[in-house]
């Protein structure tokens, strides 16, 4: 968001007198300027950013009414909100609908009122800033035209909830977009920057702040060309409006769309594709069969299970809202460059904090250093960003950083001594208000704070390997660390755009605790002798992203077996032993897709797997699966995780449960926990003590 977009909003340059004319809604302004063009403000009360909610759409609808009496020269509209133009649909609304046949006949209504927008005498401008999501790019592809201001940003996220854009937005984006890349926006669910948006037809100019309103008057005057299909596109459009040739390409996309989820999981991408092959040759109807084909997907459970992980997320990200309550981090040290102090500090370097990296290796900050100039060009394009983050990554060989950061987050080998050694080196050097933070996965945080000076200022930021793609951290917290200490590093997680989940320092936290036993039980099933590509395809067939055996080499055999020893330690119930065999690769050098070779060999990144392999059996998805959930079910019962949200969430996004399932336990409620708990003592009387069900089962009721 630039400061210009930023000063217009707060002199309300949004149309003269947009503030003082106002008008009778909450969410809405209307005025009108001397050139007789009326502005129509969206500014959602109570709320940071602009969604389309039934409510909001009410009142548009009667600001609709009263701009058709008054017939402008022109209407623009836009918002008020420095953070954009509207974030999207107000997804709450969302939530619990499972009646298809009344969230048709509501979206029935939603359209009446785009389509009184689309069908207003006057030319209609959209003037975007920021986000233009989901709904609210729909709400902008009914106006005659669209100005993005800077780098806007639009797109179509539905299909991350399990949807397809349901407003018209469906039939408008393929009137103004070529067939099949309106369809690619809308299936990856990605969004285009306001210079790419033009490219593509989905704003008809990019403009500055400040040349808004000649642009605005330019459009109603009729001098905008409207954006327009080149002959390219126009070629392809006919060619795709012959049925058996939309029937070609539709079944390119399915085959492209099965490779990324199946159909039984994920039945979006396979809707959306159905409904252009239908009547991609008749936008008009395929706007009126938009709603009823968006309502079925809305009573899935998929949806309703997707719409619940974005709301987990939401609800994560409120907790590094710190309000002035913790002083911001705006200096970063960190101890040990390995792979995860070196990833950290790279990440956070990138995400704009200058960052000291220290570590007695040179090599070992070299090799940090390399790594983050080859993951930035994978960030972003923009090679300017690239030199920058790398001049905010300082290689700092004497740890001086650390007397002037404000987190130090220490991450080195997982020894006691050698972490207490390294705090009472550095505590007294430290600002009077930093804190000092661990990555430990294992070490109990009260043994790390005997011998502070400042014990309360030590909290745990558990980061998942890769840092870059792994959007949680477990903050950890054991009662000794204070709340302000605890607020700077949900602060600091906030802009660094990764996300809390609160957990107390017991034995593999959450997510490693519920791992551990979904691994070991996989090395256990391959040394009775299933194929690994079998018990990863029963994985798979649940829904979670990667097999257990293909996460042991991701994570690296090596941090999962030190893992698994340590918890075995301290857990008061049983844990499989790592299979020799495991341990044997590991002292071989075989540690997993690091070292190119672990259970499977890895090429490219990925784990070379065969292609032919038996079937999995019906109980390994069970052997697999619920030991992982009844763990979650333990750490809700000890209070490791706060409730049932925060298993959830940390679950799928620091272990990847499938998201179209929920989490773990909102798996479970649907399930049935009565059900799965008699499965999980079927398999203890069958294969072992391990699998007999946690008390914690009592906390589903
Ligand atoms: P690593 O062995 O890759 O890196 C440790 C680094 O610390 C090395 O570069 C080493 O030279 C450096 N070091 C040693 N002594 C030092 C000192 N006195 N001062 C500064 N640096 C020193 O280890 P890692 O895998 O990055 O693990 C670090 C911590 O993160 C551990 O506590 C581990 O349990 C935890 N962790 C690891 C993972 C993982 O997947 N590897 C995930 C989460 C947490």
């Amino acid at each position: 968001m630039s400061g210009e977009i930023i000063e217009a909003l707060e002199r309300m340059e949004l149309g003269p007198d947009a503030g003082a004319a106002g008008g009778p809604w909450r969410h809405w302004r209307l005025s009108r300027d001397e050139e007789g063009l009326a502005w129509l403000v969206a500014d959602c009360a109570d709320a940071v950013v602009n969604t389309l909610s039934g409510a909001v759409l009410e009142e548009l609808d009667q600001a609709l009414a009263r701009i058709e009496q008054d017939a402008p020269k022109g209407v623009v509209l836009r918002s008020a909100k420095p953070a954009g133009f509207f974030a999207g649909a107000d997804v709450s609304e969302f939530v619990g609908r499972r009646d298809a046949g009344e969230v048709e006949a509501r979206l029935r209504r939603a359209h009446a009122v785009v389509d009184r927008l689309e069908r207003l005498a006057a030319p209609t401008v959209a003037v975007i800033h920021g986000h233009a999501l989901g709904g609210g790019l729909e709400l902008a592809l009914a106006c005659r035209y669209r100005i993005a201001v800077g780098d806007a940003e639009l797109g179509f996220p539905e299909i991350r909830l399990g949807l397809h854009p349901g407003l018209g937005g469906v039939a408008r984006t393929l009137a103004r977009v070529e067939p099949l890349q309106a369809m690619e926006l809308m299936l990856k669910g990605k969004s285009a920057r306001a210079r790419k948006a033009k490219a593509l037809g989905l704003v008809d100019a990019v403009t500055e702040e400040r040349h808004v309103r000649a642009a605005v008057s330019a459009a109603v005057a009729g001098g905008l060309r409207a954006s327009k299909a080149d002959l390219k596109t126009r070629i392809q459009e006919r060619v795709l409006s012959a049925a058996p040739a939309r029937r070609l390409a539709a079944d390119r996309m399915r085959a492209a769309a099965d490779k990324q989820a199946p159909h039984e999981h994920y039945p979006a991408p396979y809707a959306l594709i159905d409904l252009w092959e239908k009547h991609g040759d008749d936008l008009a109807a395929l706007r009126r069969a938009e709603p009823a084909s968006f309502a079925r997907l809305l009573v899935t459970d998929t949806a309703q299970n997707l719409i619940g992980v974005f709301l987990l997320h939401e609800k994560l990200k409120r907790l590094t809202r710190t309000e002035g309550a913790a002083r911001p981090v705006r200096r970063l040290h960190v101890v040990g460059a390995g792979t995860m102090g070196g990833d950290i500090a790279a990440w956070a370097a990138w995400r704009g904090l200058r960052t000291t990296l220290a570590d007695p290796e040179p090599r070992a900050i070299a090799a940090a250093v390399k790594r983050a100039a080859e993951l930035y060009p994978k960030l972003g394009r923009d090679m300017a960003k690239t030199r920058d983050a790398l001049d905010r990554l300082i290689p700092d060989l004497k740890g001086l950083g650390a007397g002037q950061a404000d987190l130090v987050i220490e991450a080195v080998p997982e020894k006691l001594d050698l972490k207490r050694r390294i705090y009472a080196e550095i505590e007294p050097r430290l600002r009077p208000h930093a804190v000092l933070a661990t990555n430990t996965s294992s070490i109990p945080l009260e043994d790390l704070r005997a011998g502070l000076q400042r014990p309360d200022r030590l909290v745990g930021v558990h980061f998942f390997n890769p840092v870059s793609r792994m959007e949680l951290v477990e903050l950890v917290g054991d009662g000794g660390a204070d709340g302000e200490a605890l607020a700077v590093a949900r602060g600091f997680l906030g802009v660094i755009g990764r996300l809390p989940a609160p957990v107390t320092s017991a034995p593999g936290f959450l997510v490693n605790r519920a791992l551990t036993p979904y691994m070991l039980e996989a090395l256990l099933l391959m040394q009775e002798g299933h194929a690994k590509e079998t018990i990863d395809a029963a994985a798979e067939r649940f829904g979670m992203p990667m097999g257990p055996v293909a996460l042991a080499d991701q994570v690296g055999l090596d941090v999962c077996i030190a893992v698994a020893d340590s918890l075995r330690e301290r857990l008061d119930r049983p844990l499989l032993e790592v299979p020799e065999s495991a341990r044997a690769r590991v002292r071989a050098g075989a540690l997993g897709r690091k070292s190119g070779r672990g259970l499977y060999v890895w090429k490219d990144g990925e784990p070379v797997k065969a292609k032919d392999f038996p079937a999995p059996p019906p109980e390994m998805v069970d052997r697999l699966i619920l030991p992982m959930i009844d763990a979650c079910l333990e750490c809700l019962r000890k209070g490791v995780a706060p409730d049932e949200d925060v298993v959830d969430a940390a679950m799928v996004f620091g272990a990847g449960f499938a998201p179209f399932r929920g989490g773990p336990l909102r798996y479970a409620r649907a399930a049935g926990p009565e059900q799965l708990r008699a499965r999980l003592e079927a398999l203890a009387e069958r294969e072992g003590e391990r699998f007999r069900p946690d008390p914690g089962w009592a906390c589903l009721g």
